[in-house]
């Protein structure tokens, strides 16, 4: 028996440009199997277009990507689709499906041709919704949910479909501090069950408490990559997010804790 590679996936010196905007510059990254990796920065820093070149959605100028092994864009989407799923930053689905119709589009790679869904896809489909508290909304119209609501349907989306890897973009984006830590909660779940998960998140501290690795990305260049007590700290914070902020030890999880600080203090700790 070979043993299952280290390493789902791999950039190497990957730079991207949407026509003549700069998103990424000679960023090398591997994500390993088991991991939670976190993808931080600031607006517009290149992280969600990091986690769609990741995908496969987007195809740099310069480096390559590869997924167990092989050039990512040579490996056919149904394939791909079977082993990786994405859950985009806010996304939308365009027609009135139901929640059910939606989660069982997950099933789609596992289907041959034209089949139809299956009792198995059904009970797949359910369980992915348990999983996301989504199973009560199963005959609700997608467009009818809240924006967290729909979140969790396209995370459970992405669960029928049963990956090795999940790739996320701002999951927590419209949920509230409940919704977050069980989202977050969630992906530690799937990972010890073994899911390697790749997360752009916005929340430093949802980062330093979920994230076994953070990359930190600046104007499309990675700056930090490791342990978010290493990536995480005062004067990294302070740099490159350019803006004064309190960063102190969490008690009860050690975890490193960012607080924002209003224009009195920061002007304050300028003098
Ligand atoms: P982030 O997710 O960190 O906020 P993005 O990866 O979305 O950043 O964007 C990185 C840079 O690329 C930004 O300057 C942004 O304006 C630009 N950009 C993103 N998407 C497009 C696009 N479709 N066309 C042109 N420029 C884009
Ligand atoms: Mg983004």
């Amino acid at each position: 028996m070979t043993e299952a590679p280290h390493t789902l996936l791999s950039l190497a010196h990957v730079t991207f440009r949407y026509r003549a905007v700069p998103a990424l510059n000679d960023v090398s990254l591997d994500l390993t199997r088991g991991e939670i990796l976190g993808i931080l920065g600031p607006n517009g820093s290149g992280k969600s277009t990091m986690l769609r070149i990741m995908s496969g959605v987007l195809h740099p100028q310069s480096g390559t990507v590869d997924w167990l092994g092989s050039p990512l864009s040579r490996v056919p989407r149904t394939v791909l689709a079977r082993q990786m799923a994405v859950v985009p930053q806010g996304g939308t689905i365009e027609f009135p499906f139901s929640v059910m119709e939606v989660v069982l589009m997950g099933r789609a790679p596992h289907l041959g041709g034209f089949a139809f869904e299956g009792d198995q896809d059904v009970q797949v489909a359910e369980a992915a919704m348990r999983r996301t508290g989504t199973l009560d909304l199963a005959h609700r119209c997608i467009h009818e949910l809240s924006g967290g609501e729909r979140q969790r349907v396209i995370l459970a989306r992405a669960l029928a479909q049963v990956p090795q890897a999940l790739l996320l973009d701002e999951p927590g984006a419209f949920l509230d501090i409940r919704h977050a830590v069980e989202l977050y909660d969630l992906l530690r779940d799937l990972q010890a069950e073994g899911m390697t998960i790749a997360t752009v998140l916005h929340d430093l501290n949802l980062a330093a408490l979920y994230c076994d690795r953070v990359a930190l990305l600046k104007a499309g260049r990675l700056v930090r990559l490791g342990p978010p007590a290493e990536v995480i700290s005062y004067a990294t914070v302070r740099d490159v997010y350019e803006t004064e902020v309190y960063v102190d030890t969490n008690d009860i999880t050690g975890a490193v804790n960012v607080l924002p600080l209003s224009r009195v203090y920061r002007e304050r700790l300028k003098r």
